[in-house]
């Protein structure tokens, strides 16, 4: 089992960006007086929590997948974690599974377009999840660094970077506030993570100080104008309506607003946010999806994919696609000096 060695990163505090000492109960920051601990063998610099658990909520439940996870594999853990999740309806909880186990096939398609060289990237997977893009990238980059601000998600992740072998550091931190210096990542990856941040254009001027001059951000996000289901609810053009009518319809179908504490976003939105920041966009195309066969997507999922897939190989199908399908995605470039004349 591959140990997740954290010990010799250079962390700095999130609030001061000065070095942090490394001492028995985790990382101590003289300056502000903060000690960031160690839970699980995984750093957690999280200043703030989500916006689903408190802090000292979510370090229990994440204490609880560890525990289960000790005499479980990574599938048991994952059941579990949807078995102790009230506000995720079964039938969504069957999709996010499938999802999730369906993600390293699904992000091999963006390590193939950021041409990683395992001498010199590092790579760093923002909101990394259950670790699907870390598995895709490891091995071909010199480091791999996931963050989430979900610690209960790590927990879940390292399980199966342990049972894949693959190793990865893991950092449990708000996107917003890293505990990196700046200019040290030569590509991010940010799926899905730019509707679940506090601030996205904050995310953004982050991602830009983060990475190297001419280093990569690759951003995905489900469409906001999507003519079909939402990626998230399953419900037709929900991101059409108001937010009241949208939580009031949510609650009737769903039993539960799962978009209260998501931003909705579209292609168009966030090349106007990338326009205010130093990243240069590359390309703009609708999500391109895979899928592993024996991956347990309900039948109608199923046939929608492949259905999309097909849709995919037409270029003007496809073009349409950026702006009313279900998800897209922006690589970037970060400009080598946005100043220059
Ligand atoms: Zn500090």
């Amino acid at each position: 089992m591959p140990e997740i060695d954290h010990k010799h990163e250079a962390y700095i505090c999130p609030v001061c960006r000065v070095s942090v000492t490394h001492t028995d109960d985790g990382y101590h920051c003289s300056t502000c007086d903060r000690t960031y601990p160690v839970l699980f063998g995984i750093p957690d610099f999280r200043i703030r929590s989500d916006r689903y658990l408190t802090l000292e909520q979510e370090r229990e439940k994440a204490g609880k997948l560890h525990v289960f996870g000790k005499t479980a594999t990574f599938t048991e853990l994952l059941d579990f974690y949807y078995s102790i999740t009230d506000d995720v309806p079964d039938e969504l909880a069957i999709r996010y599974k499938a999802y999730i186990k369906n993600a390293p096939r699904q992000a091999d398609l963006t390590v193939k377009d950021l041409s990683l060289s395992s001498d010199k990237d590092v790579l760093l997977d923002m909101g990394c999840g259950a670790g699907g893009m870390l598995m895709a990238a490891a091995g071909q980059c010199r480091t791999v660094i996931g963050v989430d601000i979900a610690l209960r998600w790590l927990v879940i992740c390292q399980k199966r970077l342990a049972e894949s072998g693959v190793n990865a550091t893991l950092v449990c931190a708000d996107a917003e506030a890293l505990p990196f210096e700046y200019g040290k990542m030569t590509r991010i990856v940010a799926g899905d993570v730019v509707e679940h941040v506090y601030d996205p254009t904050h995310l953004l001027e982050v991602c830009e100080k983060h990475l190297m001059p001419a280093g990569r951000l690759w951003i995905s996000a489900s469409n906001r104008y999507c003519l079909g289901p939402n990626a998230l609810t399953r419900v037709w053009w929900i991101g059409f309506f108001p937010r009241s009518v949208r939580t009031r319809l949510l609650k009737k179908l769903r039993g539960v607003d799962s978009l209260r504490y998501i931003n909705l976003v579209s292609p168009g939105y966030l090349e106007r946010l990338l326009g205010k920041t130093g990243l240069h966009v590359l390309h703009t195309g609708p999500r391109r999806v895979t899928l592993i066969q024996g991956v347990d997507y309900p039948p109608l999922d199923r046939m929608l994919i492949y259905f999309y897939q097909l849709m995919l190989k037409f270029r003007l199908l496809s073009r349409i696609l950026i702006w009313v399908g279900p998800a897209f995605e922006i690589t970037t470039e970060k400009m080598v000096d946005r100043n220059a004349p």
